[in-house]
């Protein structure tokens, strides 16, 4: 990086800080500190004027890749661009510094908030309830699996110790079953990309918990047989649940409920406009069938139908308890909240059509150079792999997704589903111009182009960005997340 850090930028005896005099009477301050608790040198650091300060850190904000500032066709994470009218409501005062210990009768319009978006939540999905407890889409399958779990227990079936994922699945649905304390069975797909009736058939038994699709599968493909599907899982006595974290093509077109799913979690973080990425707050709500329903977590937030009054209930005796403090990451909730008013039911059908057309598109601009494993159409997503000749050369998809941010475009998914070798998967959601989806492909283009006359640009790339390739198995393993003074201890 040519940018010096803001501890090189430093010379002893700036400052940036206007501390007042201490005023407690009494004994200087260094003195009401026991000696043994008070540094033994004073710390290290950088010493800067406010100037360099706030550059430094502006500098440093300008470097960051987001939704607002470019294409971040991401596949399976749905990165759409997120409506500055939720972030407005999101930080109104009433909501934003609202208590969570505040009196139910003085929150009654948050509490309205959370039951009005329970109801559209489960009208999307086709469920009967919901939960807006979880926080994250991992979260909410583990919160799922747990209700299933305590479903079968409470029916006296206790030898269902078995989840079923298909090979395309995302990795957090094997995780959340092993966490649970549950065996997990792979299945592979089928040729066309969706899910094997024959070896479903095989690993249900009598010690089948639950079945975890995602449909459309991350494949961007949809399970078209789902309803043969959904009577195997619950002739066998087991319950099919929805890894929903991914929505965007069936909002108002198709509902999971319908489908025959008994639980699904969405991710309101994806879906549903709340920006993320970052490790930022998420929100992974949980609706179920009404078989379900007593085992959501407590509380749950009802309406009295006879006074009007909104409150928490929590006199749940089948409930599997808090899975969160207080009541779910409430700022994601009202985004979510704006978001589904603000376009209404026709405006979320409309917004799930033109992801479908923008992933069509996007695909049939890239089908003639990039290889296509399932040459189907597809949903939100699809998957492509590097063209024909890349690997004579020694060139892989992560040498294309490296050359994409040369172009000033955040790469897509890559090595994900692990079931398609060199996998690209690429979704461009429904908040992308035409325009944008086409100076894309015409890069994606170009790269397939550079790769077969000098692969070495995309071997070498990215060379526009701060910093070039890292070692990214020693920044995962060892990161050094703060700057430490020279000579000091790792
Ligand atoms: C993102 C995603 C998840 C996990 O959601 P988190 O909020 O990251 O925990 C699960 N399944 C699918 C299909 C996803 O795309």
């Amino acid at each position: 990086m040519s940018e010096p850090l803001i501890f090189e930028l430093g010379a002893p005896g700036r400052t940036s800080s206007y501390m007042p005099d201490c005023d407690v009477p009494g004994r200087p301050p260094e003195e009401l500190v026991p000696a043994d608790l008070l540094r033994k040198r004073p710390p290290e650091f950088p010493e800067v004027g406010e100037r360099e300060a706030a550059g430094h850190f502006t500098r440093l904000s300008s470097l960051n890749y987001g939704v607002d500032t470019g294409f971040y066709p991401l596949g399976s994470c749905t990165m759409k661009y997120n409506p500055k009218i939720n972030e407005y409501a999101a930080r109104l005062p009433g909501f934003a510094r609202l208590h969570p210990y505040q009196p139910e009768d003085q929150a009654q319009g948050a509490l309205r908030l959370m039951y009005e978006t329970q109801g559209y939540l489960a009208e999307i999905t086709g469920m009967d309830q919901f939960t807006l407890q979880p926080a994250a889409g991992a979260h909410g399958e583990f919160t799922g699996l747990l209700m299933i779990k305590a479903y079968h227990d409470h029916r006296g079936d206790t030898g269902r110790r078995k989840v079923i994922v298909s090979d395309s699945s995302h990795g957090t649905n094997p995780a959340t079953a092993a966490l649970c304390g549950l065996e997990v069975l792979q299945i592979r797909s089928g040729r066309d990309g969706t899910v094997d009736m024959e070896a479903l058939g095989e690993a249900l038994g009598d010690d089948t918990a639950a079945v975890m699709l995602t449909n459309p599968n991350t494949l961007g493909l949809f399970e078209k047989e789902i309803l043969e599907i959904a009577g195997a899982v619950h002739r066998a006595g087991a319950m099919l649940y929805c890894d929903g974290a991914n929505m965007n093509a069936v909002m108002g077109i198709s509902r999971p409920g319908d489908m025959g799913f008994d639980v699904i979690h969405l991710n309101l973080h994806k879906t549903f406009s709340t920006p993320h990425g970052g490790g930022g707050p998420g929100s992974g709500p949980v609706g179920v069938k009404s078989h379900l329903a007593p085992f959501l977590p407590s509380p749950v937030v009802r309406l009295n139908p006879d006074s009007g009054i909104y409150f928490f209930d929590y006199d749940r005796p089948l409930s599997i308890g808090k899975v969160r403090a207080f009541y779910g990451n409430f700022g994601v909730v009202v985004r979510a909240y704006a978001y589904i008013r603000a376009v209404g039911g026709e405006g979320l059908r409309e917004a799930s059509e033109n992801a479908v057309i923008n992933a069509n598109y996007l695909l049939s601009l890239l089908k003639g150079k990039y290889r296509v494993p399932f040459d189907r159409h597809c949903m939100h997503e699809f998957v492509v792999a590097p063209p024909a000749g890349f690997r004579e050369s020694g060139l892989h998809t992560v040498d294309i997704a490296k050359r994409l941010m040369d172009y000033g475009y955040h790469p897509p998914t890559v090595y994900f589903p692990l079931i398609v070798e060199e996998a690209l998967m690429v979704e461009p959601t429904e908040t992308e111009s035409k325009a944008t989806l086409d100076d894309f492909a015409r890069a994606m283009l170009e790269i397939a182009r550079e790769g077969l006359e000098s692969p070495g640009l995309l071997r070498d790339a990215p060379v526009s960005t701060p910093v070039s390739r890292l070692d990214e198995v020693s920044a995962a393993r060892r990161p050094r997340l703060r700057w430490q003074p020279p000579g000091a201890a790792e």
